[in-house]
């Protein structure tokens, strides 16, 4: 092998020995906050909260069982978008709906559910790595058992977000290591690329990245140039106040509701190296990268999920293509 490979299968390995060595609780900040929402709560109002508390997800709480009851994320929304353009008659009922019925709704729609998994927080980091890539959930909630009541308590969520960060932030003599540019390991997605443009409407989006099971839309020109990219969490805002028909609107019109505070897109060029790409995991509030050429004409996509299979499944031997 090139010195080149050496370096970077050094770095990888010394990434994936960090993540054993490391637990999920050691991921979570300091000091922090956690929102949890009760199933009873309808959904219309859950919205507002999520907004209120510029969040995009929050763990549910069944009170009636005292038990957590999964994480509401923005493809709950989507589901219940695409329940009122299935079923548009029962429109009356859906402003009633609670976080109660996500689970109907997604049976009515037929869509496949995300399976919850949980970790404990004292396991090792790297497995809950692999749980998330071995599965399509892309939170996790740390769940640990309450020694007195004996009952479930939710600590907190860990992301691949919060992941890739921690791994970027503690591994920087690691990260250096991985010079090898984005197209030299093939990291991200090149063919197929699902996009649209910006006077597509939203609802096309939406269509988009259910149909192809992704939670990014690139918004192109007539040239293929990069201006934007249309996220799941972008559909929040659209419904909010419960305006389901304004999702015929433009992607132009939803994406001007974005919070002030959003970081906007991140984009790269294949020639980049992984090394610059943690740089900018470590720096930026990055979920996933936009690939340009030099023209910033569409190239691929690079999601947080690649980086995070790259990082932990590269040459091992379930490292063939996942859902
Ligand atoms: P999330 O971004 O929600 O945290 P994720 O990391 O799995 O989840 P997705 O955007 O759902 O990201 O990407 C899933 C897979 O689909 C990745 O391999 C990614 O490269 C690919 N992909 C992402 N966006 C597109 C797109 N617009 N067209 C084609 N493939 C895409």
């Amino acid at each position: 092998p090139s010195p080149l490979d050496r370096d970077q299968q050094q770095g990888i390995r010394a990434i994936r020995d960090f993540l054993k060595v490391r637990t999920s609780y050691d991921v979570l900040p300091l000091s922090f906050r956690l929102i949890v929402l009760d199933t009873g709560l309808l959904i219309k109002k859950s919205l507002n909260i999520l907004t209120q508390n510029s969040i995009v997800s929050a763990p549910l709480w069944d009170s009636d069982t005292s038990r957590f009851a999964g994480i509401l994320t923005a493809t709950d929304y989507i589901n219940v978008i695409q329940y009122y353009y299935q079923f548009p008659d029962e429109i009356s009922k859906l402003d009633q709906f609670r976080l109660s019925s996500l689970r109907d709704i997604e049976k009515a729609i037929g869509a496949i559910p995300i399976e919850t998994v949980s970790v404990h927080p004292s396991q090792p980091l790297y497995e809950a790595c692999r749980r998330m890539l071995k599965t399509r959930a892309r939170r996790i909630p740390l769940v640990d058992v309450d020694d007195e009541t004996g009952r479930e308590t939710v600590l907190s969520v860990i992301t691949q977000y919060r992941i890739l960060k921690f791994i970027a932030v503690n591994n920087e003599q690691n990260t250096v290591m991985l010079k090898k540019c984005v197209r030299d390991i093939n990291l991200g997605t090149y063919t197929n690329l699902a996009t649209a443009r910006m006077d597509s409407t939203v609802l096309d989006a939406i269509h988009l990245m259910v149909e192809h099971n992704i939670s990014c839309i690139p918004i192109v020109d007539a040239d293929n140039r990069v201006l934007n990219a249309f996220e799941a969490v972008d559909v929040i805002p659209c419904i909010k106040g419960g305006a389901y028909e304004e999702l015929d609107g433009s992607i132009g019109e939803a994406l001007c509701k974005r919070p002030d505070e959003s970081p906007g897109i991140y984009t790269c060029g294949e020639g980049d190296r992984l090394d610059s790409i943690f740089d900018t995991v470590r720096k930026s509030r990055v979920h996933r990268l936009v690939v340009v050429d030099d023209d910033n004409r569409l190239r691929g996509v690079i999601s947080l999920s690649d980086i995070l299979k790259y990082v932990l499944l590269e040459g091992e031997e379930d490292s063939g293509p996942q859902t």
